[in-house]
């Protein structure tokens, strides 16, 4: 879980980061509908060579811009000592990119060429892709109507005091002994997984509950009638539809039809999983909200710790995604592992250089900058660490092949949608559950394999209950849509808290162990309406992963598999919509299908199937020649803040480079690891 104060795609939480300025994002106005009432004047007057000569400076000046912003973001975040890097010029380099893409002139100008060059015929067809791009980037920033704009700026403005209010809130828990204890809702939550005393937890869970009594009491009854107003003045059903169609192109109805076929069909799931979690954990009172995290969480962790030591975390990254065949295609990528006093407290991926097939016909690979907040020393860390790892370098493998003749197309805001990003990274993180990849990548440092055991205790703990996270998550999109579909003269404080509860009940089947209005993705314009990105993700990669495992019976090291994301979901970047490339690539629509089919699977036949992958894993894992050198096609340099750590360009391969960086590990945290 983690803060979040300058990233538009807010984390579900728990989960790890693909972060992109704050702000980027602005509103879209009414987008293609608009378009299509543009009159051209000047449309005589264009010729196909005005369209590249406008398309060429685009993309140069955008280039430019969004490299000195990205420079001093990753500066900035990362509390480089340069002189170069301040907060001064990120605000400069920040503005200078918000206002290009912001242009007014260049949205006119990209409609002028669209319809002069419809009118000409004969032209070609990358020169409409890209302009078409233009018009939805420019689209996403630009908002095209004045009472829009007006209401907007009110919304912001209730926002900012009620997000300042929030912020300066005392949070805490009445402890069972009468003292109040200060703990921030990320202590109150964690505090509700691990102490041993049901008072307190109950005290804690209490504390959380605050959260909701305090913003509907403070400007978001208001925000949310505000936010209502402008979207439908704009010709939107309300402010849900407005920003589901904003982010992925298709409104509010069509999303929800996809979001019921997971609701109902994880329903029955997730009342028998709670009856035999009350069965298992002595009784009904465990469902509790006070009580069920902390009886989801066993010792597990703590056993499995030894097979995941975070220092070895690059390199089986590495072997693994190259196994896959995954190139990164001559990129480079500075990664900065470790936490540290003054660094940026989220974990974020960004390309300073986006790549992309230039006008004479030269690739231009990604830079790529990404960071975690690794802690060696902590139980557990290695996992998290190993996850975060596998997910933000999945994000960087989408982008480094992103292959379109602009920049635009590779570029990590608006219009690129979150699910279309989140997919990859998830489906490349969620690897590192399966038993196959486990048996050949979950080593100790001693090199011996986790055995079977453990993989088998983790399933037998966690497989019965996984609906559970889906149901918390779907709670979040269906309390935002009855929310936003309530009528204005029905919102109060109390309205607002009752749906909310309502919701729980609905959706999860009794109150949330994370009350649904202290999520904080609520509050901020950019993160409310749009959680539904990561459960539409999450869907796509169970049909992703169910499409693989139809076709070739296996993903861990599969060769097809780099092929496979490459050519149907890396390659396009933004040119076409998630939602047609998942049907592309898997044969079918999206749908909660495949998920709640791995759901429904009976949890013995599943510990006989992955018992039968770990041990064919084992057996292949043995014939491997264990240093044969790992080519990514890519430079790496593993970096400290201004401190390079190890880079394959010095150290003269992909594993001198790891082993450099395991010993820098070691040496620094000898005591602990
Ligand atoms: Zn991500």
């Amino acid at each position: 879980m983690r803060t979040r104060i300058y990233s538009v795609f807010a984390l579900p939480v728990g989960a790890t980061a693909f972060t992109i300025p704050a702000s980027a994002i602005f509103a879209r106005g009414l987008g293609a509908a608009a378009s299509a009432t543009v009159s051209s004047p000047s449309c005589s007057a264009t010729t196909p060579s005005d369209a590249t000569s406008f398309i060429d400076s685009v993309n140069t000046e955008y280039e430019e811009l969004h490299r000195a912003f990205e420079m001093q973001f990753w500066g900035t975040k990362m509390a480089l000592s340069a002189p170069s890097y301040s907060i001064s010029e990120l605000t400069r380099t920040k503005g200078e990119m918000e206002s290009f893409l912001a242009d007014e002139a260049k949205l006119s100008r990209t409609r002028e060429l669209l319809s002069s060059l419809s009118e000409g015929g004969g032209h070609d067809l990358d020169t409409t892709k890209t302009l078409k791009m233009f018009e939805r980037t420019f689209g996403c920033y630009i908002m095209e109507s004045d009472e829009a704009k007006e209401l907007r700026s009110e919304a912001t403005e209730i926002e900012g005091k009620l997000e300042s209010e929030r912020n300066n809130m005392v949070l805490g828990a009445n402890m069972p002994g009468g003292e109040f204890e200060e703990m921030s809702s990320v202590g109150l939550r964690s505090r509700l997984r691990v102490d041993s005393e049901e008072e307190v937890r109950k005290a804690c869970f209490d504390g959380l509950n605050k959260i909701g009594d305090f913003v509907t009491e403070n400007g978001f009854v208001e925000l949310v009638k505000k936010r209502n107003k402008m979207a439908k003045s704009l010709g939107y059903l309300d402010y849900y539809d407005y920003k589901v169609t904003q982010a992925e192109g298709f409104g509010k109805e069509d999303l929800f039809k996809i979001l019921d076929t997971l609701e109902e069909g994880s329903r029955p799931i997730m009342e028998r999983a709670r009856e035999r979690f009350a069965a298992e954990k002595g009784g009904p009172s465990a469902l509790e909200p006070w009580n069920l995290s902390y009886f989801m969480a066993g010792d597990i962790t703590r056993k499995m710790d030894p097979y995941f030591p975070f220092e070895k975390s690059v390199e089986q990254w590495g072997r693994s995604f190259a196994a896959m065949s995954i190139s990164y295609r001559g990129a480079s990528m500075d990664l900065d592992l470790l936490d540290r006093k003054r660094k940026y407290s989220n974990g974020f991926c960004h390309w300073p250089q986006p790549a992309w097939i230039k006008p004479d016909g030269t690739w231009q690979p990604a830079v790529t900058h990404f960071t975690s907040l690794a802690d060696p020393s902590a139980i557990g860390s290695g996992l998290t660490g190993l996850m975060t790892l596998m997910h933000e370098a999945g994000h960087a493998a989408h982008f480094a092949n992103i292959a379109q003749k602009s920049p635009l197309f590779a570029q990590e805001r608006a219009p690129t949608s979150v699910p279309y990003a989140e997919l990859q990274s998830m489906f490349l993180d969620s690897l590192v559950g399966d038993a196959a990849w486990r048996a050949k990548y979950a080593l100790s440092r001693e090199g011996e394999p986790i055995p079977w055991e453990l993989v088998q205790e983790d399933l037998e703990a966690s497989h019965p209950y996984k609906v559970f996270a889906l149901r918390a998550m779907l709670a979040v999109p269906y309390f935002e849509k009855a929310l936003y579909e309530m009528p204005a003269d029905d919102l109060t404080a109390n309205s607002i808290k009752e749906l909310a509860e309502r919701t729980e009940r609905q959706i999860q089947g009794g109150l949330s162990q994370r009350p649904l209005l202290s999520v904080p993705h609520l509050l901020s314009d950019e993160a409310s309406c749009y959680y539904h990105g990561y459960v539409l993700a999450e869907m796509a990669v169970h049909q992703t992963r169910a499409f693989v495992m139809k076709r070739d019976e296996y993903i861990v090291d599969n060769p097809a598999v780099g092929p496979l994301l490459t050519d149907a979901y890396w390659k396009p970047g933004n040119s076409e919509p998630f939602l047609s490339l998942v049907e592309k690539c898997t044969g079918a629509p999206l749908s909660g299908d495949a998920w709640i089919d791995v759901l429904k699977q009976d949890l013995d036949k599943l510990l006989k199937e992955e018992k039968a992958a770990y041990e064919k894993a084992r057996t292949e894992g043995e014939t491997k020649i264990a240093d044969e050198d790992i080519d990514l096609d890519m430079r790496i340099r593993i970096v400290d803040g201004d401190e390079v750590l190890a880079d394959t360009a010095e150290d003269g391969s992909f594993l001198k480079t790891c082993a450099k960086f395991e010993k820098y590990v070691r040496d620094r945290y000898e005591e602990a690891v």
